[in-house]
């Protein structure tokens, strides 16, 4: 695989020498890498030895300071998994009940070390009943992917869990509205408190705006550590965006390097 002028100085910027199967990324995600390694480590190893992330961690870097949030109160606050489930199932505080066709509530590991949050479903995930299964999820999968992470099964390293700031499509997939966002995310509250994830990364507004109570720009919140609820979260572009703007995965790639750095520490 040939590395674009851009791509070297990313990566030279990130401080990594690279090493990449062939052709593994080249059409979803042609500007980011395939896999990293810091130079120490070529030659590269066989791909079933392949390192999770990449190996440097980033530069040390102090967290903003933690966003306080009320704490979670109510029935939802008390499920464990298999209840809070079914309370998602069954969820009528929203209109938006009325014309899904089934709730998405997450898939991956119930005790994942990276968390990954997204907006809401879409017309696909909506008949599948799983988040992120269009497009864009092809292109966060094949992300993940890069960095040795799966949403099918694995151990909580390396197997991920998605989940979504609205459990319910909203119709012609329109923007959540904030009462539907303030409805539903004491489940998402519930799940991010029983997988206790490592790191957490927050894809676009929506769910920045749900877990850091910020209206910024993903632009302006990017490439710094929040915290929610004293798990680190890193913020990014939602993959939907960068289908429409491919210039910005390179940024993306970075974001994901800096949360896997997170875990390398
Ligand atoms: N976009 C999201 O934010 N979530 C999905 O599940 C699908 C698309």
């Amino acid at each position: 695989m040939a590395w674009t002028d851009r791509q070297r100085a990313m990566l030279r910027a990130m401080g990594l020498s690279v090493w990449a199967p062939p052709g593994a990324l080249d059409d979803v995600l042609p500007d980011a890498p395939s896999a990293v390694m810091p130079a120490a480590s070529v030659p590269s190893p066989p791909a079933s030895e392949r390192p999770i992330v990449p190996i440097r961690p980033a530069p040390a870097m102090a967290a903003e300071p933690a966003v306080a949030l009320e704490p979670l109160t109510g029935e939802v606050a008390t499920l464990d998994w298999p209840a809070l489930r079914a309370a998602v199932a069954a969820c009528q505080a929203c209109a938006l009940c009325e014309s899904r066709t089934q709730t998405v509530f997450g898939v991956g590991n119930p005790r994942a070390h990276w968390m990954i949050v997204g907006e809401a479903p879409g017309e696909q995930e909506d008949l599948r009943g799983e988040p992120f299964v269009g497009p864009a999820g092809q292109l966060l999968d094949a992300m993940l992917k890069a960095l040795g992470l799966t949403r099918s099964e694995a151990p909580p390293e390396q197997q991920v869990f998605i989940a979504n700031t609205l459990k319910c499509r909203p119709p012609r997939n329109r923007n959540p509205e904030p009462a539907e966002l303030a409805r539903c995310e004491p489940f998402l509250r519930r799940q991010l408190a029983l997988v206790q994830p490592k790191v957490i990364l927050a894809m676009g507004r929506f769910a920045v705006q749900s877990l850091l109570r910020s209206d910024d720009a993903i632009g302006r919140l990017r490439g710094r550590i929040h915290r929610y609820e004293g798990v680190p979260l890193i913020v990014t572009y939602h993959p939907a965006y960068l289908l429409r703007q491919p210039a910005d995965k390179a940024k993306a790639w970075e974001d994901l390097c800096l949360a896997a750095s997170l875990l390398e520490r």
